[in-house]
């Protein structure tokens, strides 16, 4: 494994660390926050950045919040951003379906687990959807259902995509429904594959443990649109027309940001260490992503002077 370059207290290496890049890709939490909880120094950090002209983009495997959701929750933590500076991967599995799957008419619905995020999403980009939060699917299944889902008469024939994410009404119902759409072969596509994601409590089950029961089912894996997945890479690169090269990927897991970022071919990777990773985790032999740089928390970043 290489070694990973330590950022702290020394002005001239942050300042040539942040001289390196023109654009900043951000993981939100364990970055920027936990939870609810917003770390000291970051919305003075972000400005400090872009008052030095960078480009700033949050990304992050949150499939619950459409981008308006997460515009709304940066303000109510002090962090202005417009729209286009947010890429979820409810928005990256929505682009994707519309822009590069693009279902044939008559197949192109999609049927969805998970929350209102991926709906608003899906419904932006024109992309019909069912399952998702219809309370009708939020119950037991019946004798009935059994016998409808085997015969096809509760599916919709137009149905041609099955979009997994965190949902967090995942049942046997929901998971029957999906089944049978992927029996008939239906895409196979997940936001996100995080395992867990992390509360203020502790891990709860992420995203990537909603699909694990259709992956066994099937004997399929799904397509992963968050990160790492290079697909979300593609299209933030289609969008900001960046240099790849200028770009630096700060993130707090390894298997999801500093890979995103190693695999992306970017300029560099930040590591902060105030969510998920430590640096054990990187140092140890079979360390498979080691960030190029490391820093305790975001703001030290900010100890650069110019
Ligand atoms: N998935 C869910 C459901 C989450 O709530 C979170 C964090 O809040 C994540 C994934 C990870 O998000 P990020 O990529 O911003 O660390
Ligand atoms: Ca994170």
């Amino acid at each position: 494994a290489t070694t990973s370059k330590y950022l702290t207290g020394d002005n001239a290496a942050i300042n040539d660390f942040i001289d390196r890049f023109d654009v900043f890709l951000f993981d939100c939490d364990g970055v920027l926050w936990s939870g609810d909880h917003l770390f000291e120094g970051i919305v003075e950090t972000l400005d400090f950045l872009r008052s030095k002209g960078k480009k700033v983009v949050f990304v992050t495997n949150n499939s619950t919040k459409s981008r308006q959701d997460y515009q709304k929750k940066l303000a109510s933590l002090g962090i202005p951003s417009e729209i286009e500076e947010i890429f979820a991967s409810a928005y990256s599995s929505a682009i994707y379906i519309s822009r590069i799957l693009k279902l044939p008419a008559g197949k192109n619905k999609v049927f969805v687990l998970g929350e209102s995020g991926i709906e608003s999403e899906l419904a932006a980009e024109g992309v019909p959807f069912l399952g998702g939060t219809d309370p009708n699917l939020r119950r037991d299944i019946t004798q009935d259902d059994f016998n409808q889902l085997a015969d096809g008469s509760a599916l919709d024939p137009e149905v041609g995509c099955v979009l997994a994410g965190l949902d967090f009404h995942v049942n046997y119902l929901k998971l029957s429904t999906a089944y049978q759409y992927l029996a008939r072969g239906a895409e196979f596509l997940a936001t996100n594959t995080d395992s867990t994601f992390p509360t203020a409590h502790g891990f709860f089950p992420g995203a990537g443990s909603v699909s694990v029961p259709l992956i066994n089912m099937t004997g399929q894996q799904p397509t992963a649109l968050g990160k790492p997945s290079q697909a979300m890479m593609d299209s933030i690169e289609g969008k900001f027309q960046l240099d790849r090269a200028r770009t630096c990927m700060v993130g707090d897991r390894l298997n999801t940001d500093i890979q995103f970022g190693i695999e992306g071919g970017l300029g560099g990777t930040l590591a902060v260490l105030t969510g998920v990773c430590k640096k054990k985790d990187w140092e140890a032999e079979d360390a498979k992503f080691v960030p190029a740089y490391y820093a305790d928390k975001l703001s030290d970043l900010r100890a650069a002077k110019p």
